[in-house]
């Protein structure tokens, strides 16, 4: 896909929400854009000596409903217009979970799995030196992503306390607990998701045991994995970067576990506890009752959207989606948990660390998993019940839910800001 339309493509769910709302013309022209990106070559010294540049950005896409909140993307491909697109989505993220933050998000194009720990800390280091004018407690506050974790943000936590002379624990979420991290915070993405095909199964007509398969093993990937496995559902097929395995009778979670311990793909249980081979394109369209990309953007697209067979998509990752597979799967009855809405539990628990960096007192686990629910069933329960009443998508429901907000917020601003 051309850079340029990357954003293009996201906004073409401001637009079909603008269809269901009466919003001002203003409110859109305010959501059409980001406020800043801002770009920083990041120069560190590698293990041998010699000096290598990564290319990095931080986008503040909106900060009317308080500060920008997002997290950081180690990645290979990341690009300006990627990280664009991503702060949009946590924008409306935001929005839809009724939490006091606009939207951010931010990146570096490097791929972490080729740098030794030192200078993997060299780079996360750089990032915040790069950013630390634009982060912030009350200004913007970052948080993990794809192929960045906890250990990455102790260190990015780490580096703006020293380069502002006072602990900053507020500044960045996902922090390890000795560091002022929440209980929770681990399995949240995946948390938020489960509570919410909970909360719905009946409207979405989940009952027995189910059949699962899970495109991406990373952190959102592994947790929902052994969530529904603990409820006595079966995980048929996962995948990650290096291919995919199938199971019709289920795959041993204990087994791919083992081999993501061992840093090694999934793939290479193939072969032991009837673990089989399958391509990976492939795992999209394995006979199942739940699909739940936990990997990247445009994952079903127009290409493989009919082969899905499952009769709900659960989307972890952000944007796996594209708008014409949504339209195929619409067609075909295939409802899809948005992005926004389904994996917001991450970001939910992000808030709470905050709030608990913030008044310097922290909550049990019990605590953050009853108000994790608590939000995700009130905001869910309100999607599906909009989507309803106006015979739309659940995904157009939450555009419209999280827009309704954001319209009001911008409007109460007034005509100055
Ligand atoms: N990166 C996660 C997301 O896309 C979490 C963001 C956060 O916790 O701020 O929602």
């Amino acid at each position: 896909m051309a850079e340029e339309s990357l954003l293009d493509s996201a906004l073409v769910r401001l637009d079909d929400a603008a269809r269901h709302l009466n919003v001002d013309a203003d409110v859109i022209e305010k959501l059409k854009y980001p406020r800043e990106t801002t770009k920083a070559r990041l120069m560190i010294r590698m293990d041998d000596g010699s000096r290598k540049s990564f290319l990095a950005w931080r986008c503040r896409y909106d900060d009317t409903r308080g500060p920008t909140k997002g997290g950081i993307r180690f990645h290979p491909d990341a690009t300006a217009e990627e990280v664009e697109m991503l702060a949009f989505w946590m924008t409306f993220k935001c929005a839809v979970m009724n939490l006091p933050y606009g939207g951010g998000k931010g990146a570096v194009q490097v791929d972490p799995r080729q740098l030794s720990k030192a200078e993997l800390e060299r780079l996360s280091r750089a990032y915040i030196q790069a950013f630390a004018g634009i982060i912030g407690p009350d200004r913007d506050i970052p948080a993990p992503d794809v192929y960045t974790n906890s250990m990455i943000m102790g260190w990015m936590a780490d580096e703006y306390s020293q380069i502002v002379g006072k602990s900053s624990p507020a500044v960045i979420t996902g922090k390890p607990l000795a560091l002022g991290g929440s209980v929770g915070r681990g399995d949240a993405t995946a948390r938020g998701g489960y509570y919410l095909v909970r909360h719905l199964a009946q409207e979405l007509g989940l009952n027995g045991k189910l059949r699962i398969a899970i495109q991406g093993f990373g952190n959102a990937g592994q947790y929902i994995a052994s969530l529904l496995a603990g409820d006595g559902h079966t995980i048929v097929a996962v995948s990650d970067s290096g291919g995919a395995v199938h199971s019709a009778e289920g795959l041993s979670l204990d087994t791919l576990m083992a081999a993501k311990n061992d840093n090694r793909s999934v793939v290479y249980t193939a072969g032991k506890d009837g673990h089989e081979a399958i391509a990976a394109d492939d795992l999209v369209g394995v006979d199942c009752d739940i699909l739940v990309p936990a990997a990247l953007e445009n994952m079903i697209h127009k290409h493989n959207a009919h082969t899905v067979k499952a009769r709900l998509v659960l989307e972890l990752a952000n944007g796996p989606v594209t708008p014409e597979a949504d339209e195929i799967l619409a067609e075909r009855n295939v409802v899809v948990l948005p992005d926004i809405l389904a994996n917001a539990g991450g970001v939910t628990v992000s808030y709470f660390e905050w709030v608990q960096n913030k008044q310097g007192y922290y909550w049990e686990l019990e605590e953050i998993h009853t108000k994790l629910r608590t939000i995700m069933e009130r905001e869910g329960r309100a999607i599906w019940q909009l989507s309803v009443d106006r015979g739309t998508t659940p995904r157009t429901a939450a555009y419209v839910h999280a827009l309704n907000r954001l319209a009001e917020a911008i409007e109460a601003h007034g005509t100055q800001s």
